[in-house]
């Protein structure tokens, strides 16, 4: 078991506190942190366990450890981050068989909760989908990596909010997160052009009410971006020490 699955909180930052310009600033460091390191992954030059040095990463940012800390924490929430007590923290490492068992559950349930969405989606709940799939698309156009890939991931958390059920919503939002890391390394332009044009598929067939095509477009879905993921591996070739030297 690892330190990331024990309840931790975030370090406070007690010297903003107090301050909500300094909070604010602080806020703005720890994202600039996340999304630095979120970069780094998604352009290869930081590999999957490399050791993230607490340390290391203040004097590069210029910032206190107490900030490094709540981006690493804040990176393992988004589960791309391993923290091990008492060792510190890790890009975390992808495994294949993982992400196989994840989409195998994602099949059992998604296709079930787009029948169950059918019956109850309501005239908003489509047209939210809807400007979801759009801002999925921009960012797919901007080939902005981070942004696609979260919003690729949400547009189930989005269906499951449209059902209303939390367990639910929590249980695909964990589902998904499982799978960040590969994601963000080995999904392709084309591969998010696809998916974002199967969702907008998927979401034709719910406002038609067709609950077996829906289903059977969302299981056909779900294979494919696991296909993506786990059979054209790409095999980083750059050093961890030049990761984050940009
Ligand atoms: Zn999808």
């Amino acid at each position: 078991m690892t330190a990331s699955r024990k309840k931790t909180s975030p370090p406070s930052v007690a010297e903003s506190a107090n301050d909500p310009a300094a909070a604010q600033a602080v806020g703005n460091t720890t994202e600039h942190i996340v999304v630095a390191v979120t970069r780094a992954i998604v352009e290869h030059r930081l590999l999957p366990g490399a050791k993230l040095v607490e340390q290391k990463l203040a004097d590069r940012f210029g910032v206190s450890r107490t900030i490094v800390r709540q981006a690493l924490f804040r990176l393992s929430q988004l589960k791309l981050v391993r923290l091990e007590q008492a060792r510190g923290a890790f890009v975390a490492e992808p495994s294949i068989e993982e992400a196989r068992e994840v989409f195998a559950v994602r099949r059992m349930v998604e296709g079930q909760m787009v029948r169950q969405l059918i019956a109850q989606i309501k005239p908003a709940d489509l047209k939210l989908l809807k400007a979801h799939l759009k801002a999925e698309r921009d960012a797919v156009a901007r080939i902005d990596v981070a942004t696609r890939t979260k919003l690729l991931f949400d547009f189930h958390v989005c269906m499951a909010q449209a059902l209303g059920n939390q367990v639910l919503v929590d249980l695909i939002q964990e589902l998904v997160s499982r799978c960040s890391l590969i994601t963000l390394m080995y999904q392709s332009a084309d591969d998010a052009e696809a998916s974002n044009a199967e969702h907008v598929d998927i979401l034709k067939a719910i406002e038609a009410r067709d609950a077996d095509l829906a289903a059977d477009l969302i299981d056909r879905h779900l294979l494919t971006v696991e296909r993506q993921l786990t059979e054209r591996r790409r095999v980083p070739t750059l050093r961890i020490e030049d990761a984050l030297l940009d």
